[in-house]
């Protein structure tokens, strides 16, 4: 396996699975360390594809199943990004208040911080009487090459 789990994000897995009484299968240690090693959005499909390189008998049962436990877990994000499929995001560990700039074509994703824009979301939800739980907001734009020349050739690439 390419990159290691940062020991915080292990130890929160190994927590979950331990209050969940779910026992470490290779399977879903597999799938586990590929949804979160990338930095990429990904797709249930793209995961599978990441996870069965490594080994080849994950089946599409764990597959979904560890996913939504990930869900639940909070280590990995489901985002709406406009798209038909269901994107995951496991970069909200690292940054919590991240945004998305999401081209209309290609659907290429830029994920971008902002202090202001995260003080002014906590400003408007309080002021509506709200406590702010996780905020991210979703740009849909259009990327260089859509700007430039009004289409992109890549249907669907992830940056
Ligand atoms: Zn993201
Ligand atoms: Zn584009």
């Amino acid at each position: 396996m390419a990159r290691r789990l940062d020991p915080a994000l292990q130890q929160r897995v190994d927590a979950f699975l331990d209050a969940k009484g779910l026992r470490r299968t290779k399977q879903r240690e597999v799938i586990i360390h590929a949804a979160l090693t990338t930095t990429e959005h990904f797709t249930a499909d793209e995961l599978w594809e990441m996870a069965r390189k490594i080994d080849r008998t994950t089946s599409r049962a764990t597959l979904y199943r560890t996913l939504s436990l990930l869900v639940e877990s909070k280590l990995l994000r489901e985002i709406d990004l406009g798209r038909d499929q269901t994107v995951y995001d496991p970069n909200f560990n690292e940054s919590p208040n991240h945004n998305h700039l999401i081209c209309l074509d290609c659907q290429r994703i830029v994920e971008f911080e902002d202090t202001h824009i995260s003080l002014l979301e906590d400003c408007i939800t309080r002021r509506l009487g709200f406590q702010p739980a996780s905020k991210s907001i979703r740009i849909e734009a259009n990327c260089q090459e859509l700007k430039k020349t009004g289409t992109c050739k890549a249907r669907k690439g992830h940056a």
